[in-house]
């Protein structure tokens, strides 16, 4: 990527790339490296005025709500120039999220615009109407019918830490639903919004209006996208204390706001589980695009009686575990996004330690790498349920080791979360491990290293991580409103 603005660095308003209204740009960096990669057009409130207009009137105009056969050929054609151009999207992601690059041929790209498919398929054969019978009620014959519209305008506010991932679970979805979009990225990662924007224009016959994309710097775009009366739904992801935001600011006019927001979830290690294989599963999930996802599992809860055995294999597991250039084909931990989010993980790592943890493993930034925002993989032992570290979502690569007094106190631990959104349970017995999952306050939960993630799986949070679900049909149904309709007969 060269340094100016080039057509991937544009927003896309009302069907036409372009730049900024006062023709602001803003740096992208990459935090592998910490040098500018390029500029992206820095969109200013006029911009996100006119995005707004446009998709209102694209929903209110077009034909765009109600022809479901265009809107699935629309999303297919979108699949497929997606995954014509994988190439130059998967090193942009790269370069601007600081992912390892094999994670592009998951979560970070491959996976999620393989799910385009799953929500064409599932678009092409939704019951848009469901015929509920006859019934008189006050002796009133009728014929009732369900019949599913779209709920309007919808404003997806997006986080920096799996943005393709994000972006197309709330795009895709609402485009298949009959919405018209307007897309906020998060100003640490824009292109990958904006060259989405830039295939959508030049490469698909999406109208006009129905999707528009607007990045910049400004930190109120966000707020406005929520606020605007002519937004119908929100469809934000991001920290708890900014889905509180977005919900206050939705609820001026009664918007729908459907929230994915922090986790803190819990690895609970029953006293007959494999512990290899547990600690190969905390491993892989702390290191996981350095802990910066919000299903993670971020707190190991060990049995008492193999508690010392468990840090152990982790910390083994964990030595040397490859951790720099995310280009690199061999490894598995890239930075964090910036130095404000470094310095934060540094700070609960501090903050831990004054509140009694030990640090079993790392602790600090890397010392082969001098420049990139990383942090060593870092396991604090010793913590306590109520500890700050065991608490708050760090969102690094850190683990908190807690001890656990059998089945029913790990399941306290795990639920004494003000969050709710993920979780394992291990042990020898697959019967035992589902009978502590199913008490566990979580949105979604591994048996002994099984995996929900998909498209046709419906992702979200219990308590504090959320409101609503992503993906899966609950997810395409997010942004539908239903109309009863009672026919005289
Ligand atoms: P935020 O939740 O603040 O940002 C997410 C998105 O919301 C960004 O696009 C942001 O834009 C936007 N936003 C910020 N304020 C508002 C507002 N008042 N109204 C509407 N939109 C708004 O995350 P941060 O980047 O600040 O990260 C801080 C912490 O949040 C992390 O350390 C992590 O713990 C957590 N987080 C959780 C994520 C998850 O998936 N659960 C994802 C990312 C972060 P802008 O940046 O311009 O303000």
């Amino acid at each position: 990527m060269t340094s100016g603005t080039g057509r991937e660095q544009l927003l896309l308003i009302d069907g036409e790339l372009v730049p900024a209204s006062d023709g602001g740009v803003f740096p992208n960096v990459n935090p592998a490296t910490e040098e500018v990669i390029g500029h992206t057009a820095d969109a200013t409130a006029d911009d996100m005025d006119r995005a707004i207009a446009a998709a209102r009137r694209a929903f209110d105009t077009t034909s765009w709500s109600t022809d479901h056969a265009f809107r699935v050929r629309c999303l297919r054609r979108l699949q497929e120039a997606l995954t014509k151009n994988a190439e130059e999207l998967k090193a942009a992601v790269v370069a601007e999220v600081g992912c390892p690059v094999t994670l592009t041929d998951g979560a970070q790209f491959a996976t999620p615009v393989e799910g385009i498919g799953w929500v064409a398929d599932l678009a092409e054969n939704y019951a848009w109407e469901t015929d509920l019978g006859v019934a008189s009620p006050f002796g009133i014959r009728s014929r009732r019918i369900a019949r599913r519209e779209p709920i309007g305008v919808v404003g997806a506010i997006t986080p920096w830490n799996f943005p393709v991932q994000i972006v197309l679970a709330k795009v895709v979805s609402a485009l298949a639903a009959g919405c018209t979009v307007v897309l906020k990225p998060a100003p640490d990662t824009p292109w990958n919004a904006t060259l989405l924007g830039r295939i959508v224009a030049e490469e698909t016959d999406i109208p006009a209006g129905v999707f528009n994309v607007v990045a910049g710097s400004d930190h109120r775009l966000g707020q406005r996208l929520s606020e605007d009366p002519r937004v119908d739904m929100i469809s934000f992801t991001g920290s708890t204390a900014t889905g509180r935001a977005v919900m206050r600011s939705g609820a001026e006019n009664i918007k729908k706001v459907f929230l994915e927001l922090g986790g803190k979830s819990a690895l609970i290690a029953l006293d007959d589980a494999n512990m290899n294989a547990v600690v190969g599963n905390a491993a892989f999930q702390i290191t996981t695009h350095a802990g910066q996802g919000c299903a993670i599992l971020t707190r190991l809860i060990l049995p008492r009686s193999r508690y010392e055995e468990g840090v152990e294999k982790l910390v083994q597991t964990l030595t040397g575990w490859p951790c720099g250039d995310p280009t690199d084909p061999g490894v598995l931990m890239g930075p964090l996004i910036n130095a404000r989010q470094r310095d934060r993980v540094l700070g609960y790592i501090e903050q831990g330690v004054a509140e009694g943890a030990r640090i079993a493993l790392g602790g600090g930034r890397p010392e082969h790498l001098t420049r990139g925002y990383y942090v060593e993989p870092t396991v604090l032992a010793d913590v306590t349920p109520d500890a700050t570290v065991a608490q708050e979502e760090i969102f690094g690569p850190v683990i908190a080791v807690i001890a656990h007094d059998g089945d029913d106190d790990a399941v306290a631990i795990a639920n004494n979360s003000a969050y709710g959104l993920s979780g394992m349970v291990c042990s020898a017995s697959q019967e035992r491990a589902r009978a502590v999952a199913n008490r566990i306050r979580t949105g979604t939960i591994s048996v002994n290293g099984g995996l929900f993630y998909g498209a046709d799986a419906p992702f979200g949070g219990y308590k504090q991580s959320g409101v609503g679900r992503e993906s899966g049909v609950a997810g395409f149904e997010e942004y539908l409103e239903i109309k009863t309709i009672a026919e005289a007969c």
